[in-house]
């Protein structure tokens, strides 16, 4: 056994399991936080740090590694313990509490709070040879750092959101931007379409839609991809140092689905408390589904709010559920 037992286990540590540890914190429980990632921040982290946030309340514009900041600060002042780098694989329930079995150990927690996100990070592949062999060798599916593009020609293929904001973070740092994509529809805010037809038809970047990958090649590295005109099936070669690959992530909960809650397309179903199926653990976050649900760090936010104070009523049935205003709380007035 890892250690002590704790009042919330949070799965997950993007911004909405990060703002249930603030919450967990203020309301006085003990939590500790695991992450399968070795940093914590979630999609926000792994995918898109360098990239501009404007619906976050309180904040007209936000690089995403700074909101990670600024949550990690928030979430940090009431010391949780952070396991990073560690999947959570089983969860049982032991004596009345439970188990949850990590690949670095075991801990023991009256409550649960999963904040999953997406589950495990499996971007969906391009189905074509060359693909798994160059990963991390010119075929990317994130920008962590849009320096590591300057200079470099770049193929971007797909038609949502990530593919066309990749475009417009890129252009300008690249040396050549080709928006591969296999239809003529795009799946991404019309300001963010508009923009992007925008460049194009200045000239500054190169659409190719109607065209599919059909292989990626090179010595070592990506050096080339070859990509198809799926009306014609005529090839084209574009010489290029990197292929970003933006078809979504696979949603795949892994383990989690063996749990015994109620998991529907791959979300986790919660009532208006946040509450699963299985009595004392709680979902928040793009993890959960029921109608209306948004996939966006605000409602993550709320609903993390929501689970926390029903996890902290379900440890101590005398403990409100309601917390109060934080700003009337003495645990802030202690400086
Ligand atoms: C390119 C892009 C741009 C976006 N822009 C915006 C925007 O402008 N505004 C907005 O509101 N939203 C935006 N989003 C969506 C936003 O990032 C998500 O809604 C948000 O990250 C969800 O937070 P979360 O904490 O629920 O999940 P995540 O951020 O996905 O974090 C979940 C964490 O759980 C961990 N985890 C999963 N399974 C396990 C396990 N078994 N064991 C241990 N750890 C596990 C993962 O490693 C991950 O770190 C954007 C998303 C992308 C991809």
């Amino acid at each position: 056994m890892a250690d002590d037992i704790r009042d919330i286990t949070i799965i997950g540590g993007g911004p909405t399991g990060l703002f249930a540890a603030f919450y967990a914190g203020m309301r006085g429980s003990s939590c500790r936080i695991v992450d399968s990632l070795p940093e914590l921040g979630g999609q926000l982290a792994a995918l898109y740090p360098e990239k501009d946030i404007f619906d976050v309340g309180g904040f007209p514009r936000v690089l995403a590694k700074d909101l990670v900041r600024n949550l990690v600060q928030q979430a940090m002042q009431f010391r949780p313990e952070v396991s990073l780098d560690e999947q959570v694989r089983e969860l049982v329930r032991v004596d009345g509490h439970f188990e949850l079995k990590c690949s670095g150990g075991t801990y023991r927690t009256r409550s649960v709070v999963i904040a999953g996100g997406k589950g495990a990070f499996e971007p969906m592949p391009l189905k074509c040879p060359g693909y798994e062999e160059f990963m991390h060798a010119g075929v990317e599916y994130a920008v962590k750092d849009p320096e590591a593009f300057r200079d470099r020609r770049v193929v971007i293929v797909g038609g949502g959101d990530t593919a066309l904001d990749f475009v417009l973070m890129l252009k300008g740092i690249a040396s050549r931007i080709t928006l591969v994509h296999r239809r003529d529809g795009w799946r991404a805010h019309q300001a963010t379409v508009d923009q992007v037809e925008a460049a194009a038809a200045a000239g500054e970047i190169d659409v190719r839609t109607f065209y599919e990958v059909r292989t990626i090649e090179g010595t070592g590295r990506v050096d080339r991809v070859t990509i198809f005109d799926n009306r014609t099936d005529e090839d084209m070669v574009l010489e290029c140092d990197v292929v970003l690959s933006c078809l979504g992530f696979k949603p795949d909960l892994g383990p989690i689905k063996e749990w015994g809650l109620d998991v529907q397309k791959n979300r986790i179903m919660v009532s208006p408390l946040m509450a699963t199926s299985v009595p004392g653990i709680f979902a928040a976050g793009d993890i959960v589904d029921y109608e209306g649900k948004l996939d966006l760090i605000a409602t993550g936010f709320s609903e993390a709010a929501i689970a926390v104070n029903n996890a902290v009523h379900y440890v101590d049935p005398a403990a409100r559920v309601n917390p109060g205003h934080s700003t009337n709380m003495k645990v802030f007035k202690e400086d």
